[in-house]
């Protein structure tokens, strides 16, 4: 990571410059500001004895945090929602091996098909949907045993759930892809959400008897019962051009699996945004991105290259 970090560093005066040495065209670009996270409440209870908040069949959880990514177009970065704050300290959260809800530390997904988009057939939105999976798992740092519980029908999305847009409070797999929600859904999580907001993860976590967030291996981070994606189905989804589902699903994947955004977002002045450096995990959207290299390699590689004997 250091080696990143000094690069951009290095990278960073040169893209601020207004010239190139070269025969290039003129480029004015000015640095997206990074909003800080927002806070919002998600109605749990301490003890897990509320509605919300309790796992109907297991431990009690709660939705810690959500990421989501916004499009070329819109005037914010994609941004990070704390809920339930607790004062300032900020948690990591993480998978711990050992506590995965089906008892098995081979990290599993599930793809639910009843949430359509509107734009593409479920078949090409679950196939790009799979690739995305494929290319984290693929990735040869790390031995996820990544595997898909096949899809049959039943309802999936806890945050759906606690605001009335279908769901179930259950377990189904580590990282879900829940499909595509109304505008309505991505209004909630910011002003005009439902026009910048392409996709978004969230992290659901496990709480203690006392409503706070566990940490069973004391590493700082509070352990991920299970992420949840949704998708923005007010936008123009396409396989392979316009907005790509797979280029989108492999960020949300890349949150599902515990990364965080990445990169310094410059707004050009024919208004398109670049990133430095670019990379799937830049917060907002900036064409087809189908391959981890990079920042997004050693990323990955620093959350699993290790599992399940961190
Ligand atoms: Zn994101």
């Amino acid at each position: 990571m250091r080696n990143f970090s000094l690069r951009a560093a290095a990278l960073l005066p040169l893209s601020l410059l207004v010239f190139s040495c070269e025969q290039e065209p003129v480029v004015e670009v000015m640095e997206v500001a990074t909003t800080a996270p927002r806070f919002m409440d998600f109605p749990t209870a301490k003890g897990g004895s509320a509605t919300l908040g309790k796992n109907a069949d297991g431990p009690a959880v709660t939705v810690a945090m959500a990421e989501y990514i916004t499009g070329a177009d819109s005037d914010e970065m994609g941004n990070t929602i704390l809920f339930n704050n607790r004062g300032n300290k900020q948690l990591d959260f993480d998978f711990v091996p050992g506590q995965s809800l089906d008892g098995s530390d081979a990290i599993s997904y599930y793809i639910d098909e009843s949430r359509p988009s509107d734009d593409v057939p479920v078949e090409v939105s679950t196939d790009a949907i799979v690739r995305s999976m494929d290319t984290w798992d693929n990735v040869d740092c790390s031995d996820l045993d990544l595997f898909r519980v096949p899809t049959d029908g039943r309802a999936t999305g806890f945050y759906a759930a606690a605001y009335g847009f279908g769901g179930s409070f259950n377990y189904v797999a580590d990282v879900v892809h829940n499909g595509w929600l109304p505008a309505a859904f991505f209004d909630r999580l910011a002003p005009n959400g439902s026009r910048s907001i392409l996709g978004v993860t969230f992290t659901l976590v496990f709480i203690n008897p006392d409503g706070s967030f566990q940490d069973a291996d004391n590493d700082g981070k509070g352990d991920v019962a299970w992420r949840e994606i949704y998708y923005n189905d007010r936008f123009n989804w396409s396989n392979g051009s316009g907005i790509d589902i797979e280029t989108v699903s492999l960020h949300e994947a890349g949150h599902g699996l515990s990364q965080a955004h990445f990169g310094k977002g410059f707004r050009k002045k024919d208004g398109s945004v670049q990133f430095s450096p670019r990379a799937v995990m830049n917060a907002t959207y900036s064409g087809l991105q189908t391959e981890v290299d990079g920042t997004d390699n050693a990323g990955h590689c620093s959350n699993w290259a290790n599992w399940p004997n961190n």
